[in-house]
């Protein structure tokens, strides 16, 4: 496993190219989850080189922390955290706030869930249009002086709204939609983040699944599954991320030997100083990871896959149906 560096406490520290993504662990939004096959799958993340996990409080609305708190028991300084703040829910449905004061409520309860007495890494997980930038920026910068968190991050926030906040706050990472398909931060933030030197954390790098090349059309999404309302998993659209992910798997197939997941995270990890989260819940769907080093796309195959998505994927949409609301109040 390779190794990107991430500035933790102003350090440049070693973490893995892939960090383990625990959205669907927290059970919520993904048809619920097994916890026993959950807590295994950070066990088998940690035995196979990943020493990064990414989690929010949002995720099973705590759920995740926990499970995280409870897998890591014994083994957590082998393990950098990420997680997040600056959404609640009332009433089960999660929206903004990065004010001072649910920030200082939401650092007790992930400690206290994550069973540590630091996150590595706290990111703000929406901007909060009802909070100044500069109060969110200052009360993570007042935490990391006090040593609760030893960095901070921000996650779908735009090159102006880091602008304010780095004038703020010393900034380590940003966490952006990022994949095949999903490839918006190519126009600014990640020439933003090279130019500033911050660690790309690219969420959804398998987008949802679609990118695993075993994804089919027959796909049953259970209970509530956020795929049941994704934009990219309704049909005809569906049909032609498929079609796109066939001429993929063939691709990586018959130039590099390689499979459609190993293409997908190569993809993302060729294209800067980033880190791939893969969403994993089970511990064989971390199987073939190894498979993403060792190898490089070269500048035909970029201008190749390219051209196989616009042949492919006639009305393509990004992720924005994730996008939490802002409070109305
Ligand atoms: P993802 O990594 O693109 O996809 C995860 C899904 O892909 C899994 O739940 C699984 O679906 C499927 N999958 C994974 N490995 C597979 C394999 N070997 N074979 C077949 N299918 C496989 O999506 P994500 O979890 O949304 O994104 C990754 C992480 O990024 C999240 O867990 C979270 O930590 C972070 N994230 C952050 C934000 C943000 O706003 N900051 C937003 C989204 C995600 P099934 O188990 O259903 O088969």
């Amino acid at each position: 496993m390779t190794i990107e560096h991430l500035h933790i406490n102003g350090i440049p520290t070693p973490v893995s190219r892939i960090g383990l993504g625990t959205w669907a662990i927290g059970g919520r939004l993904w048809g619920g989850s097994d916890d026993s096959s959950s807590e295994a799958t950070i066990r088998s993340a940690i035995d196979r080189g990943i020493n990064l996990i990414d989690t929010a409080p949002a995720y099973g609305y705590g759920h995740s922390e926990e499970i995280i708190g409870k897998a890591l028991a014994g083994i957590r300084d082998q393990v950098v955290i990420a997680t997040k703040v600056g959404l609640e829910w009332p009433e089960q449905r999660p929206r903004r706030n990065a004010s001072r004061a649910r920030i200082r409520e939401e650092i007790e309860a992930s400690l206290r869930r994550l069973r540590t007495d630091r996150i590595d890494l706290y990111q703000v997980h929406w901007p909060d249009p009802l909070t100044p930038i500069e109060e969110t920026a200052r009360e993570l910068e007042a935490l990391r002086r006090e040593g609760k968190i030893l960095a901070i991050g921000v996650s779908n926030h735009s090159c102006e709204q880091m602008d304010a906040f780095r004038a703020v706050a010393s900034l380590a990472a940003v966490q952006p939609p990022y994949n095949l398909f999903e490839r918006a931060i190519d126009a600014d933030v990640l020439p933003y983040a090279r130019e500033h030197d911050l660690t790309v954390l690219a969420y959804g790098a398998l987008c949802r699944g679609l990118l695993s090349g075993r994804m089919s059309a027959e796909r049953a999404f259970q209970g509530d599954d956020l795929r049941q309302k994704d934009p990219k998993f309704q049909q005809p659209r569906f049909g032609q991320y498929l079609s796109a992910v066939d001429a993929l798997t063939a691709l990586a197939r018959d130039r590099h030997g390689k499979s459609m997941l190993a293409l997908a995270i190569r993809w993302v990890l060729d294209r800067g100083p980033t880190i791939a989260l893969w969403g994993a819940r089970k511990p064989e769907q971390l199987e073939g990871i190894d498979d993403a080093f060792g190898w490089r796309l070269s500048e035909q195959d970029l201008a190749d896959i390219d051209r196989l998505l616009v042949e492919h994927v006639t009305d393509p949409i990004g992720p924005e149906f994730m996008a939490p609301p802002a409070r109305t109040t």
